[in-house]
């Protein structure tokens, strides 16, 4: 028995779909999708797919809607990991555990589908060690058995099927977003646990750029923060580069890590009216102007979904 058959063999979950060990992107896989295949639509069927905040930019421009709109129609928080972060998931067709994309011809946004259906039948392990500032990706091969693809003629590295699922653009984009949810997993924030503002705040600056922007176009973040007028012309227009202000933005308020100036003036009327001038703490200043907006999806939160 070779060492990965003793692997799979052994494994502490034997009904996994997900073959028990790590593979890098070098590794041979035989796999290929086609229209023609007996199963095809057959994964589009049971779905459970976390969503990234690159995912969900893309989507919501193909339909031509808002990120706030895509997301109460399409999709559902839910929390993951133990300090409770935000995941968005698909929310499946009423009534049903299909994808609500899916149609008899196949997937209805193909060329904007999101990371984890570009990646299937691979799994992307991010993982981060203690004693590193970066992330590593490996890799793991799910079976299931519904799919046939596994079946078919051709072999592949997994580097490969990266590339001709254009899957290098989707991991550039979304490993700001990785990386800040394995340090949120691996050491939760720095400044005290997270209020029910700042866990929204994370929320509506990962994942509603159109609601993101219209907090940073507030009177709030004006007085607030001291953002040159260069980075504001491209936060107002450009999808992109508002995700990268929000990362820095939810670093700073978690994470102390300030790239983003306060207006002098608006830390001095802070700290006068705590009467408290020792005070440096990153995370209430922040809050003024986050409670003065209304934040994503509080119906959702309220119905519990997760
Ligand atoms: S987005 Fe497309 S590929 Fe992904 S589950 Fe839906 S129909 Fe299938
Ligand atoms: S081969 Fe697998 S990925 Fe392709 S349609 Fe069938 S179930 Fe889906």
């Amino acid at each position: 028995m070779s060492d990965d058959n003793k692997l799979i063999e052994d494994s502490p979950v034997p009904d996994s779909p997900v073959v028990p060990n790590q593979l890098e992107g070098d590794a041979v896989i035989q796999f290929r999708c086609h229209k023609d295949i007996d199963c095809f639509n057959a994964c589009c069927m049971n779905i459970d797919i976390m969503l990234t905040p690159y995912d969900i930019i893309r989507l919501k421009k193909r339909l031509g809607i808002t990120s706030t709109e895509f997301l109460r129609q399409y999709t559902e928080p839910f929390e993951f990991g133990k300090n409770s972060i935000a995941g968005v998931k698909y929310k499946p067709k009423e009534g049903t555990t299909a994808c609500q994309f899916v149609t008899d011809e196949g997937c209805s946004v193909y060329e904007d589908r999101p990371t984890a259906c570009r990646y299937y039948p691979i799994g992307l392990l991010s993982t981060r060690r203690q004693d590193e500032n970066f992330d590593r990706a490996s890799y793991a091969l799910v079976t299931e058995d519904h799919c046939h693809g596994h079946f078919e003629d051709r072999k592949l590295t997994i580097d490969e099927y990266r590339g001709e699922q254009g899957l290098e653009e989707y991991d550039e984009l979304g490993r700001p977003w990785r990386q800040l949810i394995l340090k949120v997993k691996s050491a939760g924030p720095a400044i005290g646990n997270m209020s029910k503002t700042s866990l929204k705040f994370f929320f509506m600056a990962c994942y509603d750029m159109d609601r993101f922007r219209e907090f940073v176009k507030s009177e709030g973040f004006a007085s607030t923060y001291d953002v040159d007028q260069e980075t504001m012309d491209k936060i107002l227009v450009d999808d992109l580069a508002l995700l990268e202000f929000g990362d820095r933005m939810i670093r700073q308020i978690m994470y102390a890590e300030e790239s983003i100036p306060f207006k002098k003036d608006a830390l001095e009327t802070h700290l006068a009216r705590r009467g408290d001038r020792k005070s440096t703490e990153h995370d209430d200043m922040a809050r003024p102007s986050m409670a003065a907006y209304d934040m994503p999806l509080d119906g959702d939160e309220e119905s519990g979904k997760s």
